[in-house]
């Protein structure tokens, strides 16, 4: 028996010797999972750390999956700068947390997804930052609403759930005279649809949980902007551990390779079920960027390259009652407060993400215990009007 053979399994480290890996490179990007690499020496140690050097250390601070994934964001938004984060929420809090300190002001737009707009307000006001909530399609009422701290100006490119656009060019305009940054969170469009730094925003989000990695299965985010504002960007994401699962930016790298064919097709499905919408009588009303009567049409084909995006909201006559019928019925479209998924889904905001919200402040953003969101997906557009109608047959 030799050396090798008397050692019991529990004396062997358990970790593989590298292997060589052949000098082919692989169509489909590997994962890398690992928490941590191996440093040669002190001196590749130090350089790596203190970022002097291309690589990788410790995985909270960067990994080969969130650079590949990041880069590609970057390209989609064409901007200098792009960084993954855990969920779009910790994508925002990196931009405020490297942006924003106490003392300091934010604008921030009523119509905003629920969870942003109270980070904005009570967790911020927590720590020493004032905020005011503006309808920020009324530019001039956002221009009023900025002051001499104000440092972040927020707005949805497509708010939910009545999907009114945001004019980037103008808020950009009313921000700099000030010296603040406009951040845009444009989740509800995406790329494909709008890139808003080319119109002026400083900053962008996205919540790739949604169309961006398209499949339901991650919870990431992504920050895009300047380089100017990335120092201090790169330290809050590895300081207040933001930073991204490498398997899910593996996933979300795949999710991306079919955005611009799922956006085309789920785009377009969504213009034909708007008009669908629009010709039926169980309909109160129908809103859609797409729809030449919507309010801010006009400006959405200034400002958008490709579509109008794929949600679509409506409201039925007959209030809460209408809305529960019509989601027992609808067997076809699952309940999910989410969107941006392959297949139709739909939600129902009076009682998921307006449910907080007070009925007087719901009526003014035009939401009832009718109103429907959509998020249209890829499916065949006979299949989604089959699936609608099959709905609406129960009212
Ligand atoms: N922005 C918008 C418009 C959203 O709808 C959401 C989530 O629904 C977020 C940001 C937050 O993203 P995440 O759920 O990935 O944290």
């Amino acid at each position: 028996m030799n050396d090798e053979q008397r050692r019991a399994p529990y004396d062997i480290c358990p970790r593989p010797e590298p292997i060589d890996v052949p000098a082919q490179t692989p169509l489909a990007p590997p994962i890398y999972p690992a928490a941590v690499y191996q440093c040669a020496d002190t001196d590749e140690a130090e350089r790596l750390l203190a970022g002097s050097e291309a690589g990788y250390v410790y995985s909270r601070e960067g990994h080969p999956n969130g650079q590949m994934l990041a880069e590609k964001c970057r390209q989609l938004h064409g901007a200098e700068r792009a960084v993954v984060c855990s969920s779009g929420m910790a994508a925002l809090s990196a931009a405020v947390l490297a942006l924003v300190e106490a003392g300091d002001h934010v604008v921030a737009s009523s119509q905003l997804y629920g969870r942003n707009l109270q980070l904005l307000t009570s967790e911020l006001g927590r720590m020493g930052v004032r905020s005011t909530v503006v309808d920020t399609c009324d530019v001039t009422a956002t221009a009023q609403a900025i002051d001499d701290k104000t440092r972040l100006i927020v707005a949805e490119t497509i708010s939910n759930p009545l999907l009114r656009v945001a004019d980037v060019a103008a808020l950009a305009r009313h921000a700099h005279a000030r010296t603040a940054l406009l951040l845009i969170d444009n989740t509800f469009a995406g790329p494909t649809v709008c890139r808003p730094i080319e119109h002026g925003a400083d900053l962008v989000l996205e919540s790739l949980t949604k169309i961006m990695n398209g499949h339901s299965d991650v919870l990431l985010g992504v920050l895009c902007g300047s380089a100017a504002h990335w120092q201090r960007v790169h330290t809050a994401v590895a300081v207040w551990g933001l930073s991204p699962s490498p398997f899910d930016c593996w996933l979300a790298t795949r999710g991306i390779g079919t955005l611009a064919l799922r956006a085309e097709r789920a785009g377009e499905n969504a213009q034909q079920v708007a008009q669908f919408l629009v010709t039926r009588g169980e309909v109160e009303a129908v809103h859609y960027p797409g729809l030449i009567d919507h309010v801010d049409h006009e400006l959405a084909r200034r400002q958008f390259q490709r579509g109008f995006g794929s949600v679509v909201t409506f409201t039925l006559r007959g209030g809460r009652a209408a809305a529960d019928a019509f989601i027992r019925a609808a067997k076809q479209i699952p309940f999910c407060p989410s969107l941006g998924d392959l297949s139709t889904t739909l939600t129902h905001p009076e009682s998921t993400s307006h449910r907080t919200v007070s009925p007087l402040v719901r009526e003014g953003l035009g939401i009832r215990g009718g109103t429907i969101r959509l998020s249209v997906g890829i499916e065949s557009i006979e299949a989604i009007r089959e699936a609608l109608a099959e709905g609406l047959s129960a009212l």
